[in-house]
C-alpha cells in the first residue's frame, strides 16, 4: 500500500477541526515531519465509525476523530493535540497506568469493561459515566520500543445503564401520578369518564359521573347500553364524530330524561361537557375524555335572572314610556333649572300655556320669561328650592304674545337641579277673584235683608208701643179738657208702653254690642243664687228650677245686671219651649277653651272661661232653626207673644262681654245654652244691685243744686221736671255756653248733669272748664248714643259715671245720689 497515497487520499474526508489544526504548536510538530505511522494511525482513527482516539508519544497527545468528541464534551477542540494528563487530570490517576503499560509493551492490549469514570465534560459539571475501553499499541519504527502511542476505542455505556434505570423510575412515576390523577379525577367536582374503542366502552367514571347517572355498572360496557336514555339526545353521535375526527367538541347540552335511579322520576339536566380524544403514541385516536359539569341549578338561576332582568327592562320601559308621555302631554309647565336659573328643560305644556316652544327656553334665565315686578320673590323662591323643597308659589309669566300669566309653581331639588312643575292658575285667579265679588254681593244682600227685617221690627213694635202712649196720652187730654182729672190709670198706661219701648231699646243696643257695660268681678254661683226666686215666679209652677254650681267656680268678668237679663231670657224661652212643664237646669263649670275648639269658633279666644248653661226638656230645634235663633227679630212665637230679641240679646251681651253663646238642640230632646265668660283674675266685688230702687238713698234735698245741660228741649223739660220732683234745685241751660253763664250767676252748682254730644262745646269741655273753677264740682253724663261713650270715653278720666238715656226717674235719682255721695 503507498502510505503517502493512502495518506493524501483521505485528507479532504478529514474532520474539519483536524483539517484545518495548527499542529505546530503542538508537541507532534508540523504534519509533514509526523512520521509515517503517526499519519497511518491516525487515518485509522479518522476512519473509525466508533469513537476512537490515539494517545501520540511519551506525553500521550491527543488525537481523535468524530465519534470521540461526545466524550469530551466541551474540552473539544481545545483538548485536540492536548497531553492526555491536561485534558483528563481529573481520570489520570485512573486511566494513566494503562497507557504506560501499552507504551512500554508491558500489555499487548487492555480491555475494561462498564468501568465508572468520574469525568468533568462541562466545565461546572461532572458526570458518573460509564465506558467500555480497549488499549491497544500503534507501532512506530522510529521509537527504541517500535511502539508510537496507544490506540482507544471508548463505548460509552452510561445511556444504556441509566436509560434502563430511568425507565424503571418513570414507570413508577407515571404509575404514582396516574393514581394521583385517578386520585384527583375521582373526587372531582365535574364529572369525568374515558371511553374506550369505537364504540365508546367504559373506562372510567368518577364518582361526579356516577351520581349524574345513578351509580349504575357502566365500566367495561359501551356507552349506548350503559345509558340507553341518553339516545336520540344526540349525545352518541356527537361522541361518534369527535373519535372518527379526532377533533374536541366543547358545549352546552341538556338532557331531558335523566334517570338517576330505575323507576325514579325523569328529570331535565343541563350540562357543560367536553370530548377530549385520547391518542396513544401514533397519533391515532383510541378512546375519549370526557370532562362535564351539572349546571342546572346554574342554569335556572341564569334563567331565573334573565326573567327578572326582561322584567324589570320591560318595567323601565313602560315607567320612561309613562313619564315621556307625562312630559309630552302635560298641561302644566315642566322645566328643569339649574342652579344659575338658566332652563335645561321645558316640557311642550310652555308651548301651549305660553307660546314659547322648549328650544325657545332652554338655555334661557328663568328670569327673562318673570314679570318683573316678580322677579325678586321668583329669585327667593329658586334659592329656597335649591335648599329645600318649595311648597307653593305664584308669579306671573310671559306669553310671546307679550302678556303674562299666573302660575302656581312646586319644585324640588334634586342634585345641582331643579324639577319644577307650573300650574296654569290666570283662570282660577280670575274665578277666585269673581268668587269674592260675588260673596261681597251676596253679602251685601244678606246685610240689607238683615237691616230691612231690622228696621221693619223696630218700626213695627215701635207703633205698637206709641200706639199705647199716644192713645193713652190722647184719651188723658180728652178727659182733662172735660175737666175730669182721674186720668192716673191713662198716664200709667203710657208709662208703660213708654217703658216697653225703652226695654226694646236696650235690647236692640245689646244686640249691636253698644251697651254700657260695668263689668265686675261676680261670682256667677251666687247671682244664680239671688235669682232663683225671680226666676221660680217666672217659669211658674210646672216648671222645676235645678241648678248645679261648681264648686270653686272662677269669679268672672261681666255686667251683674245684663247677665241677670240674659239668665232671665234663656229662662223664657225654656219655660215657652215646655208648655207642658218640665225642668230647667242651670249649670256652672270652669271651662278650659283649647285652642282647637278655639279655632272652630269665630272671633273666640283660647283661654279660661266661665260656663253658665241652662237646659230644658222641651220640644228642641231642628238645625235649620238653629243657624236663625240669633237673628234679631226671629221669633217663632205668635204676635205679641214673641219679640225675636231674647237670644239676640244673649249673643250681643256674651261677645261684647269678651264670652261667646253656643247652643245646642234637637228637635224633641230639649235645649242647652251655654255663656261662657270671660274668668277674673283676682277677688270677688260683693255683689250689689244698684239698679233696684232705694227710696231713702233716692230723693235730693232742695239744699242740693242740679245745673241740667241739655240741647233737646222735650228731654230737657223732662228732667227738669223730674228733679225738681226728686226735690232737687235747678238751673237749666240748652248748650254748654249758656251752662257757663248760668254757673256764673248762680249761687252754688252742686253737680252738673250734661249731655255728652251737643253743638258746640261738648260735655266733657264744659265739666273741665267748670272743674277749673269749681273743683269740687260733681259730673253725671248722660247720652242716648253708646258709639258717643266709646269714641269719648278714651278722654274720660275712669270712674265718671254715666245714665244712659232713656232713663226712668228712678234710675236718674239713683245715679245723682251715688254720684253726690261717691
Ligand atoms: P222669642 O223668645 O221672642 O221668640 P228669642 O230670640 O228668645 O225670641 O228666641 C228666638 C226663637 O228661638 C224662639 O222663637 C224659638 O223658636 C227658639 N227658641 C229659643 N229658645 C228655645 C228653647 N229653649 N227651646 C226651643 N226653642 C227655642
Ligand atoms: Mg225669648
Amino acid at each position: 500500500m503507498d502510505d503517502i497515497n493512502f495518506y493524501f487520499r483521505l485528507t479532504d474526508e478529514m474532520p474539519e477541526f483536524v483539517r484545518t489544526k495548527d499542529w505546530s504548536a503542538t508537541k507532534l510538530g508540523p504534519r509533514e515531519q509526523w512520521s509515517p505511522s503517526l499519519g497511518m494511525a491516525l487515518e485509522i482513527v479518522l476512519a473509525s465509525a466508533f469513537p476512537m482516539a490515539l494517545r501520540w508519544g511519551p506525553d500521550f497527545v491527543l488525537l481523535y476523530n468524530d465519534g470521540f468528541r461526545i466524550i469530551l464534551g466541551e474540552k473539544h477542540p481545545w483538548a485536540l493535540g492536548r497531553t492526555a494528563q491536561e485534558v483528563w487530570p481529573e481520570l489520570w490517576d485512573q486511566i494513566g497506568p494503562a497507557h504506560e503499560a501499552i507504551l512500554n509493551g508491558r500489555h499487548k492490549a487492555i480491555f475494561i469493561e462498564e468501568t465508572k469514570l468520574r469525568i468533568q465534560r462541562n466545565h461546572d459539571s461532572w458526570d458518573d459515566a460509564s465506558f467500555t475501553l480497549s488499549y491497544s499499541p500503534t507501532p512506530d519504527a522510529t521509537s527504541p520500543t517500535g511502539i508510537g502511542g496507544v490506540f482507544v476505542t471508548a463505548l460509552e455505556t452510561t445511556c444504556r445503564v441509566g436509560t434502563e434505570r430511568r425507565l424503571r423510575e418513570v414507570q413508577s412515576a407515571l404509575e404514582a401520578e396516574r393514581a394521583f390523577l385517578r386520585d384527583l379525577f375521582q373526587h372531582a367536582p365535574s364529572f369525568m369518564a374515558v371511553l374506550h374503542g369505537p364504540e365508546h366502552r367504559f373506562e372510567f367514571a368518577n364518582d361526579s359521573y356516577q351520581r349524574l347517572i345513578g351509580h349504575r355498572q357502566v365500566i367495561g360496557r359501551p356507552v349506548r347500553e350503559a345509558l340507553p336514555e341518553f339516545a336520540g339526545q344526540g349525545f352518541f353521535e356527537l361522541l361518534d364524530r369527535v373519535y372518527a375526527s379526532g377533533e374536541p367538541f366543547t358545549g352546552r347540552r341538556m338532557l331531558t330524561n335523566l334517570q338517576r335511579q330505575p323507576g325514579a322520576a325523569m328529570k331535565a339536566v343541563y350540562i357543560d361537557v367536553m370530548y377530549q380524544p385520547i391518542r396513544n403514541a401514533d397519533g391515532e385516536v383510541y378512546g375519549i375524555f370526557v370532562d362535564g359539569s351539572d349546571i342546572t341549578d346554574r342554569v335556572a338561576a341564569e334563567e331565573a335572572l334573565q326573567r327578572l332582568n326582561a322584567m324589570l327592562e320591560q318595567q323601565v320601559t313602560a315607567r320612561t314610556h309613562e313619564r315621556n308621555r307625562l312630559w309630552q302631554n302635560s298641561q302644566d309647565l315642566l322645566s328643569v333649572v339649574d342652579t344659575n336659573g338658566v332652563f335645561r328643560e321645558a316640557s311642550p305644556g310652555w308651548t301651549s300655556i305660553l307660546g314659547w316652544t322648549p328650544e325657545e327656553i332652554i338655555g334661557r334665565a328663568h328670569l327673562d320669561f318673570i314679570h318683573p315686578d316678580d322677579r325678586p320673590a321668583s329669585e327667593d323662591a329658586l334659592a329656597q328650592a335649591l335648599d329645600e323643597k318649595l311648597p307653593a308659589f305664584e308669579n306671573r309669566l310671559l306669553h310671546k304674545d307679550g302678556s303674562y300669566r299666573w302660575v302656581s309653581w312646586v319644585a324640588t331639588r334634586e342634585a345641582d337641579l331643579v324639577y319644577a312643575s307650573g300650574r296654569h292658575v290666570t283662570a282660577e285667579k280670575a274665578a277666585a277673584g269673581e268668587l269674592a265679588r260675588a260673596q261681597d254681593a251676596l253679602r251685601q244682600a244678606y246685610k240689607m235683608e238683615a237691616i230691612g227685617q231690622l228696621t221693619g221690627g223696630i218700626a213695627h213694635d215701635f207703633n205698637n208701643m206709641l200706639a199705647i202712649v199716644i192713645g193713652s196720652l190722647d184719651l188723658a187730654k180728652r178727659r182733662l179738657q172735660r175737666g175730669d182729672v182721674a186720668v192716673e190709670r191713662y198716664l200709667d198706661n203710657a208709662n208703660e208702653g213708654a217703658q216697653r219701648a225703652a226695654t226694646l231699646t236696650r235690647r236692640l243696643l245689646a244686640f249691636s254690642r253698644q251697651s254700657q257695660l260695668a263689668p265686675q268681678a261676680i261670682g256667677l254661683n251666687k247671682l244664680v243664687e239671688c235669682m232663683s226666686e225671680l226666676l221660680r215666679r217666672t217659669l211658674g209652677e210646672r216648671v222645676d228650677l235645678e241648678t248645679t254650681l261648681a264648686a270653686d267656680l272662677w269669679p268672672a268678668n261681666v255686667d251683674p245686671n245684663q247677665l241677670e237679663s240674659a239668665v232671665l231670657n234663656l229662662a223664657v224661652n225654656a219655660r215657652d219651649a215646655m208648655p207642658d212643664g218640665g225642668r230647667l237646669t242651670i249649670e256652672t263649670t270652669n271651662v278650659d277653651l283649647n285652642d282647637r275648639y278655639a279655632a272652630q269658633e269665630v272671633g273666640v279666644a283660647p283661654g279660661q272661661y266661665v260656663g253658665i248653661a241652662v237646659s230644658d226638656v222641651g220640644m228642641g230645634m231642628p238645625a235649620e232653626l238653629l243657624q236663625k235663633v240669633f237673628d234679631p227679630f226671629f221669633t217663632t212665637k205668635p204676635v205679641g207673644k214673641g219679640t225675636g230679641l231674647g237670644l239676640s240679646m244673649v249673643y250681643g251681651f256674651a261677645r261684647q262681654s269678651g264670652g261667646h253663646v253656643r247652643i245646642y238642640s234637637a228637635p224633641g230632646h230639649g235645649t242647652t245654652v251655654k255663656i261662657y265668660l270671660p274668668r277674673h283674675f283676682g277677688s270677688l266685688a260683693p255683689l250689689e244691685d244698684a239698679t233696684r230702687p232705694n227710696s231713702l238713698l233716692t230723693l235730693g234735698s232742695s239744699m242740693e243744686t242740679v245745673l241740667i245741660v241739655e240741647d233737646e228741649e222735650s228731654v230737657r223739660r223732662m228732667s227738669i221736671d223730674a228733679l225738681l220732683e226728686l226735690g232737687y234745685t235747678v238751673y237749666a241751660a240748652a248748650s254748654g255756653e249758656e251752662a257757663l253763664t248760668v254757673f256764673a250767676n248762680a249761687d252754688r252748682i252742686d253737680i252738673l248733669f250734661t249731655d255728652v254730644v251737643m253743638a258746640g262745646m261738648t260735655g266733657r269741655q264744659l265739666a273741665d272748664t267748670l272743674r277749673t273753677k269749681c273743683p269740687e264740682l260733681k259730673v253725671l253724663y248722660t247720652t242716648g248714643y253708646m258709639r258717643n261713650y266709646m269714641t269719648y270715653s278714651d278722654a274720660f278720666d275712669p270712674g265718671i259715671t254715666f245714665l244712659p238715656k232713656p232713663f226712668s226717674v228712678t234710675e236718674l235719682a239713683v245715679k245723682l245720689r251715688a254720684v253726690l255721695d261717691g
